[in-house]
């Protein structure tokens, strides 16, 4: 019945307050490139994650990481190790600035860098004479990864973790907010992320001092003359002013959009609880507080009469878009001949048998009532 409207996994959901944002930048014409929109929405991240730290607003999650790996000093010859289930953009800066990933398992409770495997890489490559210039951990699909049991090794090997926290506003360790667990952090704002700018990100820096540094960057790195000076290579990498105002609305309805994606979650955990071989994905213990950026399954092929591209052909019969865990970045033919290190095949095992399901904000009742009908009838 493909005239059904298409329910997406993850759409952009605005709150009503981005237009007033938007038009103040017009009227006031703080169209490009800076003006109060930029530092607002700076300000609103800031009291929304920590009081102490501070935020440079730029174009895209992938920038900031970008970003962090130049404030870093990471280099031709360098080696960055990066957590293996993630989307590319974790790990292609890596690569931009000409240094070598090396990836890492996941552990089976929050699918993040697994510290055993991590402190096997680390051994191995400083074994080899390597230089390891900073470790790159993720939360995905909101799951704050185990901070600090990776920040005790990352201590012991004087490594900086930037952690990307590009999938997880709003989620929680031990009552802190994710995009503060590393020595830098990162956000995305991209459109399916669980606020929007359109398109934009963010880096969440330690100090003024560093701060002040990525935007020097992030804006051609101009030195202080009248005329256009520079002795560093710089970046286009600010944010508008325009999708700013986006931003400062979106954050008007952030803790809304975290609450709905978390009933989504505990919506799927009732639809799944009386199936065998399905376990949807949730917090191991009381410490996690994930915002659910997507809620995720696993489907146990042996507990099941199909298997998960049976699932999701399933739920696109119906127009309802679902969609494969990251592929981990170890078996991405771009990434093959880079080192890994991983014991138990713990992602190979999670992408293959795990799906992402429609998890918006934005979801109805009759969105969910047609996604119960789906598992109702064919997954019972
Ligand atoms: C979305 C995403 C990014 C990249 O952010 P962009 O704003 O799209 O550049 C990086 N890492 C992860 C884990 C993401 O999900």
């Amino acid at each position: 019945m493909s005239e059904k409207s298409k329910i997406w996994l993850s759409s952009p959901h605005m709150g009503g307050e981005e237009m007033f944002f938007v038009e103040e930048a017009f009227r006031t014409n703080w169209i490009a490139p800076l003006g109060p929109n930029v530092e607002g929405f700076e300000e609103d991240l800031k009291s929304f994650l920590k009081q102490d730290i501070q935020i440079a607003a730029l174009s895209s999650g992938t920038a900031a990481l970008h970003l962090a790996l130049v404030l870093l000093g990471v280099g031709r010859g360098d080696e960055v190790i990066c957590q293996s289930m993630t989307f590319s953009a974790s790990a292609n800066p890596i690569v931009y600035q000409g240094a070598t990933p090396v990836f890492v398992d996941s552990e089976p409770e929050t699918w993040n860098i697994c510290p055993d495997s991590l402190e096997n890489a680390i051994k191995d490559r400083l074994s080899k004479g390597k230089r390891i210039k900073a470790i790159i951990a993720v939360n995905l699909y909101g799951m704050p990864y185990k901070a600090d049991a990776i920040r005790q090794i990352a201590d012991q090997y004087e490594i900086p973790i930037v952690e990307d926290a590009a999938e997880s506003l709003g989620s929680k360790y031990k009552g802190q907010r994710a995009g503060t667990f590393g020595d830098l952090g990162i956000l995305s704002f991209n459109g399916n992320k669980i606020i929007t700018t359109s398109g934009g990100g963010a880096l969440i820096c330690p100090s003024k001092a560093k701060k002040k540094k990525a935007i020097f960057l992030a804006t051609q790195a101009r030195d202080d003359a009248p005329h256009y000076q520079h002795s560093h290579i710089g970046y286009n990498y600010r944010m508008s002013n325009v999708t700013a105002g986006i931003g400062r609305g979106q954050m008007k309805v952030l803790e809304g959009h975290i609450d709905k994606r978390r009933k989504m979650n505990q919506f799927y955990r009732n639809q799944f609880s009386t199936i065998d071989g399905v376990s949807v994905f949730e917090e191991p213990t009381q410490d996690y507080f994930s915002n659910h950026w997507l809620s995720c399954i696993q489907l146990e092929q042996t507990a099941l009469p199909m298997g998960r591209e049976e699932v999701r052909q399933i739920f696109l019969r119906e127009n309802i878009e679902t969609r494969p865990l990251w592929k981990p970045m170890h078996l991405q033919p771009i990434f093959k001949d880079c080192p890994f290190f991983g014991d138990n095949n713990i992602s190979e095992r999670l992408f293959a048998n795990g799906l992402c399901l429609p998890s918006g904000s934005n979801l109805s009742d009759t969105d969910r009532e047609r996604i119960s009908l789906v598992i109702s009838q064919n997954l019972r």
